[in-house]
């Protein structure tokens, strides 16, 4: 180890920067944030630290820097274009035993400033020692992506029990066990899905049972998985991929996607298999209540969007009347992602100023929408569902008043690496679906802003294996 790691109590104590330029600016931002009071001396200040000095109290010292300067400080950092400045500051402030960073010389340098990731009171420095300050804030990103912003709070919230849980439970072991049980079960899930209130009731509860948590019980996370890439899950999806303890998935979940699902949760597929009928809604409703109600935390993942065709308010409908905890993640619904990688925009200024979500399910080989409100011009429609039905679709479309050469799209996996596009017109789509053999899962878009691929399409999936598919099933 060649730097230790430590954090340091700024508040009110005396800070000097050398420097007036945009990296003291940064330095100088970062000193007041962690409230020292920060003297600057330089001749002048640049756009960005005069502005700051607007803000906030910093004392300028307008002039260049003198040995005396040092005096009294508890943190120098030596910040300009002047090597022989910077040198001269970091032997003055050795000498007196005082901490000093100089920016861009770690030769200089007694301490040197990780990358942070900030989640007050929570932070989280990354050094490479001063190897490689690319790499740090590389790596600083990837972990802010798994850090919810919200465990600052949750910090904070901790915090506010702490008196009560000293008193509640004297013996150090027993609180150290009170919070582990706490924090990995769950109270961070609800706090971090905003629901602050009953992670407060959960915790006030356990507590008054003597910091016994067992009986808190289960939940549900309703994720949307969105279209297909992995790539498009959202932080908060995967995050809880990985608490799972069971999985409850659909056919439109690609494989890729519940790779990313903790190793050992025991997977349980929903969707439809080949040959075979679909789990009835009513028992997946009464499988997520039963599974929640054995104290397991339920993942239900869906393709794209819970709320979109996904059936998402029926379950938790359920899980509502069984007073069971849960939360819904949305997820990018097929239209955002099929539409985004196929360079088909779905509103456009020129062409299209609604958009409609509409299911081409077929009941009773009829598809039962309001045609007259679908076939309004300047209007963009995505039929979900739609290429069993599609002729029936295509026939209702051009009778309630779009013209046969109205552009249409069919995009076939969407997304992923076998995506494929075709396009056409409301009068020649049947036939494309023919011709190209093109298979479940499939976007339909109707409207003007369809002719748009051709100059913007922009995604190069692989070379596409002949009939492969992505999805678990293909049937719907
Ligand atoms: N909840 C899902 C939709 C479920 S309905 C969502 O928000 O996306 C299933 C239909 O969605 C499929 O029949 C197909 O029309 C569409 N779909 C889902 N994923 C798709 C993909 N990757 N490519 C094309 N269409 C897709």
């Amino acid at each position: 180890m060649d730097f230790l790691p430590i954090f340091m109590q700024l508040t009110d104590r005396p800070c000097l920067v050398v420097g007036g330029g945009k990296v003291a600016a940064r330095k100088v931002s970062l000193l007041r944030k962690a409230g020292g009071a920060v003297r600057v001396v330089a001749p002048a200040l640049c756009e960005e630290l005069d502005e700051l000095a607007r803000e906030t109290a910093i004392d300028h010292v307008a002039r260049r820097f003198e040995d005396t300067d040092i005096d009294g400080q508890m943190l120098v950092i030596a910040a300009t274009d002047d090597e022989q400045v910077n040198r001269r500051v970091s032997e003055l402030a050795g000498a007196r035993g005082i901490p000093v960073n100089v920016v861009d010389s770690p030769e200089l340098c007694g301490f040197i400033m990780p990358s942070i990731i900030d989640r007050s009171p929570i932070q989280i420095a990354v050094s490479t020692g001063g190897a490689s300050p690319v790499l740090a804030r590389l790596l600083r990103a990837r972990i802010e992506s798994f850090i919810p912003a919200a465990y600052g709070r949750l910090a904070a919230l901790v915090e506010s029990f702490r008196g009560r849980v000293r008193e509640h439970l004297p013996d150090g072991e027993q609180r150290r066990r009170f919070w582990e049980r706490m924090l990995d079960g769950p109270v961070t899930e609800l706090f971090l899905s905003g629901r602050e209130g009953t992670a407060r009731e959960v915790l006030e509860k356990a507590l008054v049972q003597g910091g016994d948590a067992r009986d808190v019980g289960g939940e549900v996370f309703l994720v949307g998985a969105g279209p297909g890439d992995p790539d498009l899950l959202t932080f908060r999806a995967l995050r809880l991929m990985q608490l799972a303890d069971v999985v409850v998935y659909d056919n439109l979940v690609s494989p890729a996607i519940l790779e990313l699902v903790r190793r050992d949760a025991e997977m349980i597929y929903a969707g439809k298999k080949r040959n075979q009928h679909t789990l009835p809604q009513e028992k997946i409703n009464e499988l997520l209540v039963r599974l929640a109600k054995e104290g397991k935390r339920v993942l239900r993942l869906k393709g794209g969007d819970p709320f979109i065709f996904g059936r998402g308010g029926e379950e938790i409908d359920s899980l509502m009347q069984e007073g069971i905890p849960f939360q819904v993640v949305p997820g990018i619904t097929a239209a955002a992602g099929c539409a985004a990688f196929s360079g088909i925009p779905l509103t456009h200024r020129d062409y299209s100023q609604s958009l409609v979500f509409a299911t081409g399910h077929l009941k009773d080989g009829s598809v039962d929408l309001n045609w007259n409100m679908l076939a309004q011009p300047r209007q963009t429609v995505v039929f979900y569902m739609g290429l069993q039905g599609l002729p029936v679709i295509c026939r209702e479309m051009m009778a309630h008043g779009r013209s046969a050469d109205t552009p249409a799209a069919l995009v076939e996996q969407g997304t992923t690496q076998n995506q494929r596009v075709f396009v056409g017109t409301l009068g020649s789509l049947h036939e494309l679906v023919e011709r190209h053999q093109v298979q479940p899962p499939t976007l339909v878009i109707v409207g003007e802003v369809v002719a748009l691929h051709e100059r913007l399409k922009w995604f190069e999936p692989s070379t596409r294996h002949m009939a492969s598919s992505l999805f678990a099933d293909r049937s719907v």
